[in-house]
This record gives C-alpha cells, structure tokens and sequence, in this order.
C-alpha cells in the first residue's frame, strides 16, 4: 500500500478508538419493535450512533427505515457492497469486564459487539474515509450496508434488498481472515417420535434449547433404584465419559457432560444429547431414543444416517441434535446439519426420513450452499490485499456459519478475526485488538482501491 495512505490510516487511531467506544456503548440487543425501530429502541438508537459517526466523517448516510443504513462513497453506477451489522446478541454470563463499557487492557478494547460485528464494521468505513481523504478517483462506487438484524431474522437485508437494491458483488466483515468464499448448503429440521415403548422407562428429558448449539449438559430422570444408578456408573467407567447418577425419591437423576460449541464446528466438542442416548440405550431403552442413540448418537458427521461425505472445498458434512425433549408423551428433537457444496440435499433429506422410521419430520428447511470460486477477480484481490498487508499466506477457507456474504451474488466474508486471534465472538470477554483492527482498517482499503479503483 502506497505510504501516504498508510500514513493516512495511522492518523485515525485516536479518533477511531474513541469512536467505537461510543458505538460499544449502546447495548444493541434486539427488543420490541416500535415506531422506526423494528428491532427495537436500543438497536436504533445504534443506527443513529452509527449515521452520526458518517456524518461525522462527511458522508451522507441513508437510513431504511431502521432496517439498515448505508453510506456511498463515488457515485459511479457499478458498485462494490460491503456489508456489515450493528446489533449485537445478549451479554450473557461470565464477563470479568462490563460489556458496554469498551475498556482498554493490553491493546485491547473489550465489549460486546468488539468484534462482532462494530470493530469490523467501522474499520471498513475508515477504509472508505481513508480513499475518500487521499483523492483517489473510483471507477466503481463503494456502498457499505450496516444492518440491524444479522443475529435474529436477517429482516434488515430482505428490507434492504427490496427497498435500495443490493450490490452484486463485494464482501462482509463479519467473520475470519484470511477469505471463506465457501459457505455450506444446510438442513434444519424437527422430528416427533412416540414415547411409549418397553424397556428402561425415561421420566423426564429435556435439553438444549437452540438447534445450533452443541449442547453441553443433558440431564434425565429415569425410573429405579441404586441398582441402577450403580449402572450408569459403571458404564461411565468403561466409556471413560463423564456421567453422574443420584437416586432420589423420584427415581435416578442422570447427568451427561458433554463440551459445548457451535454446531457448525463439532471438532472437539461432544454433544451431551448423544452422550445420554448411549447411555440410554446401554441401560435397556427401546423405541425412539434406542433409534436415535443408533443413527445420530455422538457422531457429527452423519453417518448413522446415511448422509457422510465431503468434498475438497466444503470439507465434510456436519451433523447436530441440538434439541432433544421428552413432552406429552412424545420425544421432539432438532437436526442440523452443514452440507458440502457438492451434496445434493433433496437426496440427503430422503436419507435422513428413510433411517428414522416411524418418526415425523417437521419444519424441514434446506438452504443451499453458496460458493465464489478462488480464482474469481474477487478473491484473488481480496487475498492480495491480505497479503500485502500481513506479508501472510492467504488461503480461501469454507464454513458451517453463514454470514452476510449470501446476499451477495458474488460476495465472500472476509475479515476481520485474524488466523492467530481467538475468536471471541458471542461470548464472554468479547475483544478486539486495536493495532488489528488498525491492520483490518489497511487491508479494507487495499482490497477496495482493487476493486473500485
Ligand atoms: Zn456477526
């Protein structure tokens, strides 16, 4: 990158710094919807802070409604989208910093939102002000889209798209360095199978309680004494899992210990569902838990039912229970699976029913796959400028998780987590590294000076 506009960049750090505090600061968590805010008050009064921000730096940013905003920069019709979001999910437990607060430790800014997705988002829109400040001229315009629903409904895009017209082409700042142009097909389903059944008898079940999560704790209420609780620990010491069992008045309490994750990415993770199926199924259950303890079990590839493969690009297919209930006399539960681009999922569904019989399947969703090959203009410029900048390698990567980058016909996540950062996103003590982000605001407006310059 040419030194002046490095220079350029380096002169916003103060400012920048500053600024994201500012856009830390507003818990944008989804509530109720109200008048010009349909994610509710504390996401628009984001958008305000965001469109001030623009102002601010002198662009002239256009509001949608509260769905989104976005900010131009050049006004050549052929565009390049970049796409990034303002809300953020819940604080949930266990931060050792305030959320809100954007504290500084170690050349870290903490806070919800750090990295997921306000670090990011503002980083690209220095990148524009950066272009903007050193005169370049733009063949092609550059749009930055900040939405306000990536973590619930994606309504904001559906607002967007139908309301101003998306980009064709360009990328999001919502997940890693160095590219991910792959992103699986997936399938989401529910099913409802019949409690009755002889064997072991199962009181009470009911874990997880999101279809993308691998659950991390599954717990169960048998019928029987110590002599069965003396089993489940037992079978615990051949497995060499972690279960618990305590006889109460009400029967056995059992416990499976699993390691939670995102459902995407199952590598090192157990699913606590699966565990207690197993072990169900040791103890004498019969019927649907005995069937689902034989095709889903602890596997996440799906290969219990029939659905393993993979390809080069994607990897393999994934496969999680996330739900698993025990209600009214039946048991529901929840598949998800993440699809290899190659797979065809109509055939991948007709497998799934076909190894769960006498289960309904309900609520069947399949969403296809969305590929930019790496020898695109796209990703070659994009992996230019992250090399430029880092002097690393940059390979294309693909993923379980779906980012902004589908809405675009031709759009890849990019950024802004590097390969060496622990990704934070989502949960506790959620950070950002400022001299990154710094590194995220040049590789942005080096990418953009190829592909709009
Ligand atoms: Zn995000």
């Amino acid at each position: 990158m040419d030194k002046k506009i490095a220079d350029i960049i380096e002169s916003y750090r103060e400012d920048f710094v500053r600024t994201l505090r500012s856009w830390i600061n507003v818990p944008s968590i989804k509530g109720e919807a109200g008048e010009n805010a349909p994610f509710g008050r504390d996401v628009r009064n984001m958008l305000d802070q965001a469109m001030k921000t623009a102002r601010d730096l002198g662009f002239e940013p256009v509001d949608y409604a509260g769905y989104a905003c976005d900010v131009k920069l050049g006004d050549a019709e052929e565009e390049i989208g970049v796409l990034g979001h303002l809300d953020v999910v819940p604080v949930g437990d266990g931060w050792t910093r305030p959320p809100f607060e954007g504290v500084i430790e170690n050349g870290r800014m903490y806070g919800r939102g750090t990295n997921d997705d306000k670090g990011p988002s503002l980083a690209a829109l220095y990148a524009m002000r950066a272009i903007r400040d050193a005169g370049l001229p733009l063949k092609k315009s550059i749009k930055l889209i900040l939405g306000c629903d990536e973590e619930s409904g994606w309504e904001d895009m559906a607002y967007y798209t139908a309301h101003a017209g998306m980009p064709e082409i360009g990328f999001s700042p919502d997940a890693s360095f160095p590219l991910i142009n792959t992103e699986k097909g997936m399938i989401h389903l529910t099913f409802r199978g019949p409690a009755s059944g002889s064997g072991l008898k199962i009181l009470q079940m009911c874990t997880g309680n999101r279809m993308n999560v691998i659950p991390g704790k599954s717990k169960a209420l048998l019928e029987g004494g110590e002599v069965l609780a003396e089993q489940v620990r037992a079978y615990s010491g051949k497995t060499g899992l972690p279960y618990r069992a305590e006889s109460a008045a009400e029967g056995v309490w059992v416990t499976a210990e699993g390691i939670p994750g995102h459902s995407a990415y199952p590598e090192g993770r157990r699913n606590a569902i699966g565990m207690m199926l197993k072990l169900l199924k040791a103890l004498g259950a019969e019927g649907t838990p005995a069937l689902l303890a034989d095709t889903v079990g602890m596997e996440s590839d799906g290969a219990g039912l029939g659905c393993a493969c993979r390809d080069d690009v994607s990897g393999p297919l994934t496969c999680n229970m996330g739900i698993l209930r025990l209600e009214q006399g039946e048991w529901i539960g929840t598949l998800d699976l993440r699809c290899p681009i190659t797979a065809d999922l109509e055939q991948l569904k007709d497998s799934i029913a076909a190894h769960l019989p006498g289960l309904s399947i309900e609520n069947l969703e399949l969403k296809a796959p969305h590929h930019v090959p790496a020898e695109s203009e796209l990703v070659r410029s994009l992996l230019a400028a992250y090399e430029e900048e880092t002097g690393w390698k940059g390979e294309p990567m693909s993923t379980g998780g779906g980012t902004y980058a589908k809405v675009l016909k031709q759009g890849v996540a990019f950024g802004a987590l590097f390969p060496d950062e622990e990704d934070l996103a989502h949960q506790a003590d959620e950070y950002a590294a400022i001299d990154r982000l710094m590194l995220a605001i040049r590789i942005y407006a080096n990418a953009l000076i190829r592909l709009a310059c």
